[in-house]
């Protein structure tokens, strides 16, 4: 994500290292830099150049505080503006309704399906809410048929009506389904085209209408740069939505979308998509995307993500057992899995400082743990759980059940006791310093 923008702003920047004040040359130098890497970017061009005027005052009228070197005070400065043009601050969804009506808006293949799937999901297990989906795609079955192996997978009912062609009258079924089973949010999911149609407005401002939600949000692809940006204005200005929900942020989208989207509609993003799976959704926060624009990583989404799917009560069981050598391969493989629920481990790896810029042209994705996993699979229950029954005899028959050789087996076992060593010895060193007294 980003990872061209970070780049070239960082080159930009450079422009000022080593020179002792700001001045009015170096300033346009630097901002012409920034400028391009904006435009790069796939930023509108108007909003680039606004953008540069203003950090371009900033700067200059900032000449005075010789404190702080110019480098890094640019850096402040573009970093403060970033946050401005994503809009500021966090802004939440309104679920507030009993029950909440969220209308999803936005071109076929935005990501409208799976991101209803995974806010209802975010809802039931973050929010302990009890979310109804809606399939109002009367014109594709395939997409109702989509809705509904999503809500299964998290356990969420979605109502349609098979045979009814009229999508008004089944969403206003549905919020009267919520209400009579006790659901408190209806998530409901419309059918969109290719490109922007008069049908297709005239039909989701129908459903509005009649529906009047709490939020009614636009789904838009970041891919498509400045095409999400006009289809954002256009949707906007037919059913003045709420809130902008980016999909596709994962992988090389320059961006241009994210930084562009909220000057030209004034409405803010509220959720981001980083992946295909359920649970590759990021709540958006203006300073955290301006921290990782300006490869200053994202410490806090990190370790909320982290907090989010360690379980502490595990984690408790887990520090006993490593302390008692019981750590075997079925924790070890519970590890990896927790890990890889947390989402891309690239994206995840470039949230720690300085990292994405190291991890640019290196491919990881979740593949990254496959070889491991068919290792353990092959394994016996009995293996998983005492790891020193297994003899070469066992190793060579792993190896062939794994498609790996004896060598991979191997390398993975020395590592496995390797971090079992290294765990204990730590689990013993946290408590010995944890009942050390206190010397001064
Ligand atoms: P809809 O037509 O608007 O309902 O779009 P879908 O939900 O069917 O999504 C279209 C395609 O985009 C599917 O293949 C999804 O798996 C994929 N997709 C959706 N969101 C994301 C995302 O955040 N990242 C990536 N990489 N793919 C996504």
């Amino acid at each position: 994500m980003f990872e061209n923008l970070s780049e070239r702003l960082e080159k930009s920047f450079k422009i000022l290292k080593g020179q002792g004040k700001i001045t009015e040359i170096n300033v346009a130098e630097t901002l012409k830099e920034v400028r391009r890497s904006l435009l790069d970017a796939d930023v509108n061009y108007k909003i680039a150049k606004e953008f540069t005027n203003t950090v371009k005052e900033k700067a200059l009228g900032m000449n005075v505080l010789t404190a702080v070197k110019p480098g890094q005070m640019m850096v402040k400065i573009v970093h403060d503006e970033l946050i401005q043009l994503m809009g500021g601050t966090h802004v939440d969804i309104n679920i507030k309704g009993n029950p909440a009506v969220i209308l999803m808006s936005g071109l076929q293949g935005s990501g409208k399906t799976t991101f209803s799937g995974k806010l209802a999901n975010l809802l039931k297990t973050k929010r302990g809410k009890h979310p109804l989906l809606v399939a109002c795609d009367v014109y594709r079955p395939a997409a109702i048929e989509q809705l509904k192996v999503l809500g299964e997978q998290i356990g969420v009912p979605v109502y349609s009506e098979e045979g009814n062609n009229d999508p008004v009258k089944i969403a206003l079924n549905a919020v009267k389904e919520a209400r009579a089973t006790g659901k408190d949010v209806v998530i409901v999911d419309t059918a969109g085209r290719l490109a922007i149609d008069e049908q297709m407005m005239n039909e989701i401002a129908a459903i509005k209408k009649a529906i009047d939600p709490e939020e009614t949000l636009f789904v838009v692809d970041a891919m498509t740069g400045q095409d999400a940006v006009n289809t954002a204005k256009e949707f906007n200005d037919r059913l003045n939505f709420d809130g902008v929900i980016l999909t596709k942020l994962d992988g090389d989208t320059r961006g241009g979308a994210a930084l562009s989207i909220r000057t030209v509609v004034s409405k803010p993003i509220k959720f981001v998509g980083t992946g295909e799976k359920l649970e590759a959704l990021d709540v958006f926060h203006p300073e955290r995307m301006a921290d990782r624009i300006l490869g200053m990583g994202d410490i806090v989404s990190l370790v909320e993500k982290a907090q989010e799917q360690f379980d502490a009560e595990e984690a408790k069981k887990l520090q006993k057992k490593i302390a008692k050598n019981q750590f075997n391969f079925n924790d070890f493989l519970s590890q990896i899995q927790q890990i890889k629920k947390m989402g891309n481990i690239k994206d995840l790896a470039s949230m720690i400082p300085g990292v994405g810029k190291a991890l640019k042209d290196v491919d990881i994705d979740d593949d990254a743990f496959k070889g491991v996993e068919a290792i353990i699979y092959s394994m016996t229950p009995e293996e998983r759980e005492n790891p020193e029954l297994i003899n070469g005899s066992r190793r060579k028959r792993i190896a062939s059940g794994s498609g790996t050789t004896i060598q991979d087996v191997n390398r993975l076992l020395k590592q496995f006791d390797e971090s079992k060593k290294m765990m204990r010895m730590l689990s013993k060193g946290g408590k010995m310093m944890g009942n050390a007294p206190m010397k001064r």
